[in-house]
């Protein structure tokens, strides 16, 4: 059993461990560490754990459920947490959330973006958010087809609360680098088409994607945001088909 101090050792390691790999990877590409920004993906941590790394000076953190996110940001209210969501989100639950994030990285159907757009209009706020699209054409994970992305995007762009910040996918799970590479590859040059239609409310700026497994390659090929669990909190109590597996 790991008491408090070592779970804090522990934590805080780790991060200077993925810091240095973004750094590492930036280097070889020649882009600037700063440009890559760490988001922490803490489904399943508890918010004790969490709130070592937000005393750390690590803000950013992304949760995938709607009941698990409100929970933990009422536990961590009096941190100055930017907290983002970053699961698949039910229409049901975007009440759930509104009041508690800054951004939503699983935008991935029109329904959805129209209903959040309506709430926010009652609340009177905007929401920066991520279109997810399925890079992998893997059928377990969320997303628009990269064929369908561009219409997406531009159905998405009347909504004015929406502030479309980029794209968002996660990658191919492969120990073949390459096959994992042509997913960011074909991430953004989604991102590039999108950009080239000059939509409103629309940046596209940003790519997020990486993961602990996979940060290096997203970071050569473009990531602005990457988004790790494991590598910093350890293996998770619950397997990821918990979070992922409700067939699209
Ligand atoms: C869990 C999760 C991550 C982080 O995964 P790790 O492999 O633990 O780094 C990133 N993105 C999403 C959408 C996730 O659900």
């Amino acid at each position: 059993m790991m008491d408090n101090a070592d779970v804090e050792r522990f934590v805080i390691d780790n991060l200077i461990r993925v810091k240095s790999r973004i750094r590492n990877a930036c280097e070889r590409v020649g882009r600037k560490p700063a440009d890559v920004k760490l988001l922490l993906a803490t489904k399943t941590v508890d918010a004790s754990v969490i709130s070592l790394a937000l005393k750390n000076g690590d803000l950013l953190i992304g949760e995938n459920k709607a009941q698990e996110l409100k929970h933990k940001a009422e536990e961590l209210k009096e941190h100055a947490a930017n907290i983002h969501f970053i699961g698949h989100l039910q229409t049901n639950k975007i009440k759930t959330i509104a009041a508690w994030v800054s951004c939503i990285h699983s935008v991935d159907r029109l329904e959805l973006a129209q209903k959040l757009h309506s709430h926010l209009q009652s609340l009177g706020k905007s929401m920066d958010i991520f279109l997810q699209v399925n890079t992998s054409g893997e059928v377990s994970k969320f997303g628009v087809s990269p064929e369908k992305a561009l219409q997406l995007a531009t159905l998405v762009s009347r909504y004015d609360t929406l502030k479309v910040k980029g794209l968002m996918t996660i990658g191919l799970f492969s120990a073949e680098a390459e096959k994992v590479r042509e997913c960011f590859k074909l991430l953004k040059s989604i991102k590039l088409k999108i950009a080239e239609l000059g939509l409103p409310n629309t940046e596209m700026n940003e790519l997020s994607m990486g993961m602990s497994n996979d940060l290096e390659i997203a970071i050569e090929e473009g990531s602005t945001i990457v988004r790790v669990g494991t590598a910093v909190f350890g293996s998770r109590r619950l397997p990821d088909s918990y979070y992922w597996n409700e067939a699209p």
